[in-house]
């Protein structure tokens, strides 16, 4: 949400330690993961969403969030993200400091009364819910809200979902006051054509509400789908350390990208991202002592950088 900075030409936002840490049964002990959060930030990321608050009965992983939030929330040049499903929980997040709110809201009918127990036009009240809530604040206190749209691409529940119904909801949340709505592939059923297609459509219809493409690499379409999105204009996308998370439906695949791997790609195509490789690679093995065993995904931590390379943004 925060402006980005002149020396950056896409933003990569670090969903680890929460669409990550929350795919996964055991629970990383909090010390680890604002060990983690501030590794990640002294390697240069800009984004990190940090966990959600969410009931502690449903999601114990996530149970430490307030902690978590507020022993990150002053780290310098980092904006953090807090994923919230409702008013309550956007109260929590504001009482902690967190800077911006995500809302979960859901193409997929189906999806959406299964993950979040409501509608996508109940999840769209639940949003102007929290946009009100924003608005009633001081200014200089107001976070950011966002949405990425998921299932916006494919339902494992309903199969294809219509591109009109994606921005129809787009639109509807635009008008509820959101300040950025992406596209989450939560299914990785996305692949490139519809990729560029949706999001060129979505910038056409809501402009520069248009936010984060959200991609899934179930089945191996995730980096092709950022070169389409980036093609259409995408200029922040999310990614998962490691791949943390993993995907249950398809052994040996990741969840989400993998931050090292997009980061890679990234500034091997001259685009900035202000993130130093070394250092993310030293933060992954943060991951790796605090979950042993966990499994770990990407190319570039073992096969290594290019003889030679030279990251869009110089030497480090
Ligand atoms: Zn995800």
């Amino acid at each position: 949400m925060a402006p980005k900075p002149h020396s950056i030409d896409i933003v990569v936002s670090e969903v680890g330690p929460r669409d990550g840490l929350q795919s996964i049964s055991r629970i990383m002990p909090t010390a680890a993961k604002i060990g983690w959060i501030k590794a990640l930030a002294a390697a240069g990321l800009s984004e990190i969403e940090v966990g959600s608050f969410v009931s502690p009965k449903r999601l114990p992983q996530m149970a430490d969030t307030g902690e978590v939030v507020r022993a990150t929330r002053a780290l310098a040049g980092v904006d953090i993200l807090a994923l919230v499903p409702n008013l309550h929980g956007a109260q929590d997040a504001i009482a902690a400091g967190a800077h911006t709110l995500t809302m979960p809201v859901s193409a997929s009918r189906e999806h959406s009364l299964k993950n979040i127990g409501v509608t996508p036009e109940e999840a769209v009240a639940k949003v102007a819910e929290v946009c009100a809530l924003r608005d009633s604040l001081p200014a200089g206190a107001r976070p950011g809200v966002e949405v990425g749209i998921s299932t916006a691409f494919g339902c494992t529940l309903e199969g294809a979902v219509p591109e009109d119904r994606v921005l129809t909801l787009a639109v509807a949340l635009a008008r509820a006051g959101v300040q950025s709505i992406g596209l989450s592939d939560t299914s990785g059923y996305g692949n490139p054509a519809q990729v560029r297609r949706l999001f060129t459509r979505l910038k056409a219809e809501i402009g520069p509400l248009a936010g984060a493409g959200h991609f899934h690499n179930t089945r191996g379409q995730g980096l092709a789908n950022v070169v389409a999105a980036l093609e259409a204009g995408v200029t922040t996308f999310d990614a998962s350390q490691g791949g943390l998370g993993g995907c249950p439906y398809a052994p040996g695949a990741t969840g989400n990208i993998v931050t090292e791997d997009l980061v890679f790609m990234l500034e091997a195509m001259g685009l900035r991202t202000g993130i130093d490789i070394a250092g993310l690679v030293a933060a992954r093995e943060l991951v790796k002592a605090a979950l042993p065993g966990e499994p770990l995904y990407g190319h570039i931590p073992d096969a290594g950088l290019p003889k030679g390379f030279t990251p869009a943004g110089g030497a480090t």
